[in-house]
């Protein structure tokens, strides 16, 4: 039934780059068998997923949405996919995505945007960005397409895609997920996780996606905590903090209703609320726009018509034309853009002045976000500044694309787990999300925190 629905929806949403029904209904075979002989079915068994084309799955194209990439098939599996399906989980497909994660809207893939399933309730039918980068994972779990899908999240692509169209998703803490096998955008920052209708869900699927790989130098060797079982929305003794600096002047009415409705509920669930001060916070995106993109320019510099799937190799060309026809071709604007920043900030000369401020101002982010944490356990605030935008709507402005992951990117640079819960409809009826930020390694607090809100 999934595999109908996925076929049906494409030409509507344009989640999917690849489909793939036969490994979706091997899994389900596999668990039939399993269930058969009364073994067991693994935590995932039998469950069809989307799988965010930013992770190598071995023998099915990967492209990260890019046409430098397109006709790449991996001879390798990543880790994380891996687990999944160890766990039972089969894949439905490939998702669509911001090429090489960069974007807030999925607009930048070279495979056309996708379309979110959401409409506002003027009686007109004016497309919807599902956001990004993980619109492909949105759309398709929003629409019913897949149960679950996994997500990305550099500095913010889980969360804001997840709120712009009403589901859940999580961004553990940083290290939680291996990175091996996932192309790599920021090294630093990018982390995966589950996308799904509930937070059960995503606690179910992050338990199977998460664990120690010493392929990845930054993989935090620590269990995996039974985050499912530990699941509960009494919220008694727990302080939520209320970041001072997250209300900007001029917030959107219905963002700041939802944020208030909230803090209710999470009163409700017998929480204290607590207020606190981030006050690093206006600079979080400037340093994240320069972190970013130097890290992406640096991971970039690999495809080159070499070693992956495009190669221009224009009549009489040399080695270095070679590199040149291939990476304009194959790069979008936005890539481009990114590596033009990142190249610029990483130069000699400029370095001290964008490259290391960044960094110091990342830690003095991260060091706001210890000091809150003395005075509670997680922090709620909006996921995004506003719903969903119109698809071309920011388009041609970066900066005003930029501003949209204002919310996000703060837990990114401090590596900390962020999840974004379904708070309610704006008067547009379209969805809004809300945000818990939670300390390393709590990924328990953060989902009880978005069970008590869902
Ligand atoms: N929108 C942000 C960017 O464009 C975040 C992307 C992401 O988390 N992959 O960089």
């Amino acid at each position: 039934a999934f595999n109908a629905n996925v076929a049906a929806a494409q030409s509507a949403l344009n989640a999917f780059i690849v489909a793939t029904p036969e490994k979706a209904l091997e899994a389900a075979r596999a668990t039939d068998a399993k269930r058969a002989k009364g073994e067991p079915l693994g935590k995932m068994g039998g469950v069809p997923i989307g799988m965010k084309d930013l992770f190598a799955t071995k023998g099915v194209q990967t492209t990260a949405a890019s046409h430098i990439l397109e006709g790449f098939t991996p001879e390798y599996e990543s880790t994380v996919s891996q687990k999944l399906w160890d766990a039972g989980a089969g894949m439905l497909g490939k998702l669509n995505l911001d090429q090489f994660a960069m974007g807030s809207s999925n607009e930048t893939s070279y495979f056309g945007n996708v379309i979110s399933p959401w409409r506002r309730n003027d009686g007109g039918n004016a497309a919807l960005a599902p956001g990004g980068s993980s619109g492909g994972s949105s759309a398709a779990v929003s629409a019913r397409l897949a149960p679950a899908a996994t997500g990305t999240d550099t500095g913010g692509s889980i969360r804001q895609p997840a709120a712009f169209t009403g589901i859940s998703g999580i961004k553990p803490t940083y290290g939680r997920c291996s990175r091996w096998g996932i192309v790599a955008f920021a090294s630093s920052l990018d982390q995966a996780g589950p996308m799904a209708r509930d937070v059960r869900d995503c606690a179910i699927m992050l338990e199977a996606m998460a664990g120690f790989d010493p392929k990845d130098s930054t993989s935090l060797d620590l269990p995996v905590p039974a985050w499912e079982a530990g699941l509960s929305g009494d919220l008694k003794g727990k302080k939520v903090g209320i970041p001072r600096e997250y209300r900007m002047d001029g917030m959107d009415a219905d963002v700041a209703a939802s944020w208030d409705a909230g803090i209710a509920w999470l009163k409700d669930a017998g929480a204290e609320i607590v207020d606190v001060s981030l006050p690093h916070t206006k600079y979080a995106l400037p340093a994240y726009y320069i972190i970013a993109p130097a890290e992406a320019s640096s991971n970039l510099a690999r495809y080159d018509g070499v070693r992956y799937g495009l190669r221009d190799l224009p009549d009489g060309a040399g080695l270095q034309d070679m590199y040149a026809a291939t990476r304009a071709a194959g790069f979008g604007a936005e890539v481009k853009r990114r590596i033009l920043i990142g190249t610029y900030v990483l130069s000699a000369g400029f370095y001290d002045a964008y490259y290391t401020q960044a960094q110091k101002v990342r830690t003095l982010i991260a060091q706001d976000f210890k000091n809150a944490f003395t005075l509670c356990d997680v922090i709620l605030a909006p996921t995004a500044p506003t719903a969903a935008f119109g698809l071309g709507e920011k388009s041609d402005d970066p900066l005003s694309m930029y501003l949209n992951d204002v919310f996000a990117v703060p837990a990114s640079l401090a590596g900390l787990p962020a999840m974004s819960v379904p708070a309610g409809l704006n008067r547009e009826g379209l969805p809004l999300g809300l945000q818990i930020v939670g300390r390393p390694f709590d990924e328990q607090g953060v989902l009880n925190a978005g069970l008590a809100i869902e």
